[in-house]
C-alpha cells in the first residue's frame, strides 16, 4: 500500500475514533507491526517523566496551537528505539543513526503522530476552554481542581488554604453600572487579585461574583488584608470612578496529611455561607462542625435515595385548631425520617437536600403519602382537614411543578379541597418570578396555597399584593419573642387586617403558651398550629383527632 493511502486510512481511522493512547498505538503497530510500541508521549506530563530535558519542546508544540510553523518544527518528533520496543519522544535530528528502512517507516509514524498532535491540540484548546471562565480567563471550578490535583500530586497542597469569596454588595454594584459594566468591573477585580496573588497561588472563578483561591499559608496576612479592599475602576457615561470592593471569605486550612482535593471547594463555601449567615464576619475559617456538616452532606447523598425506595420517611400531621370554637380545621403534613432506628428531624436534611436538589423528590413524596393517607380515610368514612404539604422554593425551577402536584392529586382520587401547599416567601428576583407563576397555576387549579413563615425574612407587603394565596402563616419569631413590643404589635394588627381585607387568611404558627394565644387572640389571629393545642403527630395519632374534631 501506498504510503499516501496508508496515511489517508488511517488519517480516517483516527479522526473517527474516539481518540487515546490505545487508539494511536493499535493503528501506528498496525502500520508498522515490526516495533513492538510500548508507549506514546501524550502529554506534557507524561512527557516530563519520560524525558525531563524535551519539557521545552513539547511545550511549544501545545502553546503555540494554530501557529503552523510551530507545528512543523514538531515533526521533527521522531522514534528511538529501545530494548523493549519502540518509544516515541522528541529527539533531535541525527541523534540516532536511522537505517534507510527504518527512516522510511519512521517517516509515516511522524505523519500519524502528527495527525495524532493536531487531534491533540484541538482537544487540549477544548479542555483549555472547559477548563476557564469564559469571562475573566480564570480557571472555573474544573479547571481550579485540576490545578489543586496538580498541587496534590507534587505534595505541594499542603502549604495552601483554601478560600471561596464572594464580593459584598456585587448586586448593587452591578445595578449602578448595569450588566455590561458590571460584568467588566468582575474581570477588573479578577485581573487585580490575580496580579496581586503569587505566581504560584491558584485564583479560580466560578461565576458571578464567586471566586476560590489557594493562598500559600505564609501569605494569608497579605492576601486577607488585600481581598477587604481591592479598588477597581468603574465607568458610568463615560466618567471613571472607582469602586471599592471588599469581600466576604471563607477559609479552609488545608491539613499536613491531605489525601484528596475533595474539600477544597465545598468547605470554604460552607464557612462563607456561616459568615454571611451567622457571625457575619468578613473572613470565617472552616472549624470542625462544618467538616461535619459537609461529610453529613456527604452521607447524606448516599442515603437518600435508598431511604426513599425504602419508605424510609413517614407524613406526621400538626393539627391546626380554631381558637374560638377549639375545633380541628386543618394540619400540616411534616416529615420524618427514620433511619436505623432512631428518628432525624428535618432541620438535619432538609437544608442539605435542598443544597444538593433532592427536595424535589422527597416533596413530591410527602405529597403522595398525604393524599394517599386522605384518601384511606375517606374510605373509612372519616371526614378529613385540608392538610398542607410543604414544597421548597428550590423545586420552583421546575415549570410543571404545579401540573405534577396536579396529577398526584388526582390520581389519589383525592379532593382538592383536602390539599393546600406552603410556599416560604422570597426575596430573590428570579425565585420572585417563578413563585408568581407556581402560585397562579395552582390557584387557577383551585389548589389553596400558603405563604409560610411570613416574618421571618425580609417580609413585604408586596408578598401580599402580587401573589394569590389563600393563606398567611405568621411565623413563630413574631411571638415567641420574650418582649414584644408595642411596634410588633401594631405591625402584627395591621398585617391581618390587611391579609383579612384581602380574603386571606392568617394562621399563627408555634403558640405554646396560653399568654401567646391571648396576645395572638387580640391581634385578631384565631387560626392556630403550635404546641399548645398538639405537635406534629404520627398519623395514627391523628386520625383520633380527625374522630374527635374538638379540642
Ligand atoms: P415549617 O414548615 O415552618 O414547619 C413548622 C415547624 O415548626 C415544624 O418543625 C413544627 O414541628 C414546628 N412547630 C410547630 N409548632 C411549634 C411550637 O409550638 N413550638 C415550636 N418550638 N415548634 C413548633 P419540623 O417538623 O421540625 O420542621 C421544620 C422545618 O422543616 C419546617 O418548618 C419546614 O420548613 C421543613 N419541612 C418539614 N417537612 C418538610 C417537607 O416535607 N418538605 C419541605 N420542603 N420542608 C419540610
Ligand atoms: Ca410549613
Ligand atoms: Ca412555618
Amino acid at each position: 500500500m501506498a504510503k499516501e493511502q496508508l496515511i489517508l486510512e488511517h488519517c480516517r481511522y483516527l479522526s473517527y475514533a474516539p481518540i487515546s493512547h490505545s487508539v494511536v498505538m493499535e493503528s501506528v503497530s498496525r502500520m508498522a507491526p515490526e516495533y513492538h510500541l510500548k508507549r506514546m508521549v501524550w502529554d506534557i506530563s507524561e512527557a516530563e517523566k519520560f524525558m525531563p530535558n524535551s519539557k521545552e519542546r513539547i511545550l511549544t508544540v501545545f502553546d503555540e496551537a494554530g501557529d503552523e510553523e510551530e507545528l512543523g518544527e514538531a515533526l521533527e518528533f521522531h522514534f528511538r528505539v529501545e530494548a523493549e520496543g519502540v518509544v516515541v519522544v522528541l529527539l533531535y535530528p541525527g541523534e540516532i543513526p536511522w537505517t534507510q528502512e527504518e527512516k522510511e517507516q519512521l517517516e509515516v509514524l511522524t505523519d500519524i503522530t502528527f495527525l495524532y498532535l493536531g487531534r491533540i491540540r484541538y482537544e487540549e484548546m477544548l479542555r483549555k476552554s472547559a477548563l476557564t471562565h469564559f469571562k475573566t480567563g480564570l480557571p472555573n471550578s474544573a479547571g481550579y481542581i485540576a490545578e489543586a490535583a496538580k498541587l496534590l500530586r507534587r505534595g505541594k497542597l499542603k502549604n495552601y488554604n483554601a478560600l471561596y469569596f464572594n464580593l459584598r454588595g456585587f448586586g448593587t454594584i452591578s445595578r449602578r453600572y448595569g450588566e455590561t459594566e458590571g460584568s467588566n468591573i468582575i474581570k477588573r477585580y479578577a485581573d487585580k487579585v490575580r496580579e496581586f496573588l503569587l505566581p504560584e497561588e491558584i485564583l479560580g472563578h466560578l461565576g458571578g461574583d464567586n471566586f476560590v483561591a489557594l493562598v500559600k499559608k505564609d501569605h494569608m496576612q497579605e492576601v486577607i488584608l488585600y481581598l477587604g479592599d481591592v479598588r477597581v475602576m468603574a465607568y458610568r457615561n463615560s466618567i471613571e470612578m472607582p469602586v471599592h470592593i471588599s469581600s466576604r471569605v471563607g477559609v479552609y486550612t488545608i491539613p499536613n496529611d491531605v489525601q484528596t482535593i475533595g474539600d477544597i471547594i465545598g468547605l470554604p463555601a460552607v464557612a462563607l455561607g456561616v459568615s454571611r449567615n451567622v457571625t457575619h464576619e468578613s473572613v470565617v475559617f472552616v472549624n470542625e462542625d462544618m467538616v461535619n456538616r459537609v461529610n453529613w452532606q456527604k452521607q447524606l447523598e448516599q442515603l437518600f435515595a435508598p431511604a426513599l425506595r425504602n419508605e424510609e420517611f413517614q407524613v406526621y400531621y400538626q393539627p391546626k385548631v380554631d381558637s374560638r370554637t377549639n375545633e380541628l380545621v386543618g394540619a400540616e403534613g411534616l416529615v420524618r425520617w427514620f433511619h436505623e432506628g432512631k428518628m432525624i428531624s428535618p432541620g438535619d436534611f432538609i437544608p442539605p437536600l435542598e443544597r444538593e436538589g433532592g427536595i424535589g423528590q422527597l416533596d413530591m413524596y410527602v405529597l403522595r403519602h398525604v393524599c394517599a393517607d386522605i384518601r384511606h380515610w375517606v374510605e373509612e368514612g372519616l371526614e378529613p382537614v385540608t392538610v398542607s404539604v410543604n414544597f421548597s422554593r428550590r423545586d420552583l425551577a421546575d415549570e410543571e411543578l404545579a401540573m405534577q402536584i396536579d396529577e398526584i392529586i388526582r390520581t389519589f382520587g383525592v379532593d382538592r379541597k383536602y390539599i393546600q401547599i406552603e410556599v416560604t416567601e422570597t426575596v430573590d428576583e428570579l425565585e420572585h418570578g417563578m413563585m408568581t407563576k407556581f402560585l397562579n397555576s395552582l390557584w387557577d387549579m383551585n389548589i389553596s396555597t400558603a405563604i409560610d413563615d411570613f416574618g421571618s425574612g425580609y417580609s413585604s407587603l408586596s408578598t401580599l399584593r402580587n401573589f394569590r394565596v389563600s393563606v398567611l402563616k405568621i411565623d413563630r419569631s413574631f411571638i415567641n419573642n420574650d418582649t414584644l413590643s408595642e411596634k410588633d404589635e401594631i405591625i402584627l394588627r395591621d398585617i391581618i387586617n390587611m391579609a383579612r381585607n384581602l380574603g386571606i387568611d392568617v394562621i399563627t404558627e408555634g403558640v405554646e403558651r396560653q399568654d401567646q394565644l391571648d396576645f395572638v387572640n387580640k391581634v385578631g389571629c384565631f387560626l392556630i398550629q403550635g404546641f399548645y393545642y398538639d405537635r406534629p403527630l404520627p398519623k395514627a395519632k391523628f386520625r383520633e383527632r380527625l374522630l374527635e374534631k374538638k379540642y
